[in-house]
């Protein structure tokens, strides 16, 4: 049995708000920063998981001052051992050897840095707020700090963005010696003011067919460059794929601290209050902190673990599947559905060799281009 169970702690303060983000994340402050960490520290202390992987994110968790990273990692303490992955998110702009050294003293072993684009323009057009020397300084910085494991985002398909542009740009992340590529096409998500602009005619959206050519030549460039292709965003050199986010694909257990995380133990998900201060006022009142709460059937578990267990390379394997939800995957199906998918050239059989059956699926090539389509299709 599986007892991978991963910890993740939401740092939500920004700078300021990216145009595309659709996050929850609030503008830093001093003050609510300390409560806010005041209040992680208090949680910390009644957990006891033995846990496989901590993972904090953001918003900016590099944000905070040297003084708060400190307190916060030295409540993690207790939780570090030999083989666990911990990773921390940052920022270019937020970026300090002082910062970094801290986090390696402190057991952080992966660095996960935001940097999106190595293009002034584009960077101005995500609305982010480092340029690109910072990126490329941000990356220098972590290695020469010592992290041997360096992370970094990447967004296509910003409006103007051309595939040439897109190619120079993977071209240069390829070529820092690093570990791990996260490359994401940009949505427009609803509440953002990028969606906005996009409504307003402010911006116009790349064309469908050139975002899939981006992926497309993504998919083939960074294989060529010694990074595995293991999952639908992400990239890694053999040995460093992120083993917290594998935790997710493989529907395993997580908490999550901090306002709107997410935690999933025991087959129940629950969502914690989003607005940070209503999250402290709450927690120090002694008043629960989620808002919503769902036990899942297993049946809903099971499709759920297809869902996302999809998106990793290797698709999902009937036996694993049997053993992780109890449930023969083509029977959780609706009738039809794996063949209309196989028809449509979106996934293909694994077959075994010897009795020629179905041991399992995974994404084609044109899959991975509609991989959500894929997983709705087992939900
Ligand atoms: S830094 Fe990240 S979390 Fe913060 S606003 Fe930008 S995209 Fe959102």
């Amino acid at each position: 049995m599986d007892t991978r169970i991963g910890l993740y702690i939401h740092i939500p303060f920004c700078r300021q708000k990216c145009l595309y983000c659709d996050f929850y994340s609030v503008q830093y402050s001093e003050n609510l920063t300390g409560l806010y960490i005041s209040v992680i520290l208090k949680q910390l202390q009644g957990l006891s998981q033995d846990f496989s992987s901590i993972y904090i994110g953001g918003g900016t968790p590099s944000i905070l001052s040297l003084d708060l990273s400190d307190k916060l990692l030295s409540g993690l303490k207790k939780f570090i051992k030999p083989d666990i992955e911990f990773v921390i998110e940052v920022n270019p702009e937020s970026m300090a050897s002082e910062k970094l050294k801290l986090f390696l003293d402190k057991g952080v072993n992966r660095i996960s840095i935001g940097v999106q684009s190595f293009d002034d323009k584009k960077l101005k057009a995500l609305g982010r707020v480092h340029n690109a020397k910072q990126a490329a300084q941000a990356i220098e910085l972590s290695k020469k700090s010592g992290f041997k494991n360096v992370s970094i985002d990447m967004i296509f398909g910003v409006a103007e963005e051309n595939l040439k542009a897109w190619q120079d740009e993977l071209k240069k992340a390829a070529e820092f010696d690093i570990q791990h590529i996260s490359c994401y096409s940009l949505s427009y998500e609803k509440s953002t003011p990028l969606f906005r602009m996009r409504e307003k005619k402010e911006i116009a959206p790349i064309d469908d067919e050139v975002m899939a050519e981006m992926y497309r030549y993504t998919m083939s460039y960074l294989p060529d460059n010694g990074f595995n292709h293991y999952e639908v965003s992400s990239f890694s050199k053999p040995g460093f794929e992120c083993r917290h986010n594998l935790n997710y694909w493989d529907n395993n257990p997580y908490v999550g601290l901090g306002s709107s995380a997410v935690s999933y133990i025991d087959g129940t998900r629950s969502e914690n209050v989003r607005d940070t201060e209503e999250y402290i006022d709450r927690y120090e009142k002694d008043a629960s902190i989620i808002v919503y709460k769902e036990k899942l059937s297993a049946l809903k578990m099971a499709k759920e673990t297809a869902g996302v267990k999809i998106r990793v390379k290797q698709g999902i394997d009937y036996d694993w599947f049997k053993n992780k939800t109890g449930f023969d995957f083509e029977d959780i199906l609706e009738k039809g559905v794996l063949d209309e998918l196989s028809k449509d050239n979106l996934l293909e059989y694994k077959i075994d060799k010897a009795t020629r059956e179905r041991r399992g699926i995974m994404l084609t090539e044109k899959g991975f281009l509609f991989s959500d389509t894929v997983s709705s299709a087992f939900l």
